[in-house]
């Protein structure tokens, strides 16, 4: 094994490492359902990764208006498309604050689309209706 200075926890290569795939250049596609079509196929790599939090806070998708694949979601112009298998919305960063739709359908629909995680309303509303759908 070559000789690292750095502890093997920081040898990490994600699986986007270098690939031009996971920020595709914006001559590949012109509306939201084109890039998701580009990156599906490249998601589940981030399914995986033990960073997926980290890469959400480095590149700030929401505020960068991010188009491409970051922390297991994939973004059009800062919005969430597609998430990941297995990813937890506790990644994503908090809700800047409640709104009036909170505790709706669609309030969570608002959280989802702008990549931010659930405010305790909404979750409250989330869990009761995955229990209902359970129950049935
Ligand atoms: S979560 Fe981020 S670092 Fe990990 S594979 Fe996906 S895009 Fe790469
Ligand atoms: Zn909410």
């Amino acid at each position: 094994m070559p000789y690292s200075a750095l502890p093997t926890t920081d040898t990490l290569i994600p699986g986007c490492y270098g690939h031009p795939g996971f920020a595709p250049k914006s001559a590949l596609y012109s509306d939201r359902s084109q890039l998701l079509k580009l990156c599906l196929p490249l998601l589940p790599t981030c399914g995986p990764c033990p960073v997926r939090a980290r890469c959400l806070k480095q590149t700030q998708p929401r505020a960068g208006r991010l188009d491409g694949i970051a922390g297991g979601r994939i973004w059009f112009q800062g919005e969430v498309l597609a998430t990941v298998e297995g990813a937890d919305d506790q990644e994503l960063p908090p809700a800047l604050g409640s709104r009036q739709a909170c505790g709706t359908r669609s309030g969570i629909d608002e959280h989802y689309k702008r990549g931010e995680r659930y405010c305790d309303a909404c979750r409250t509303v989330l869990t009761s209706s995955t229990q209902l759908q359970l129950t049935e």
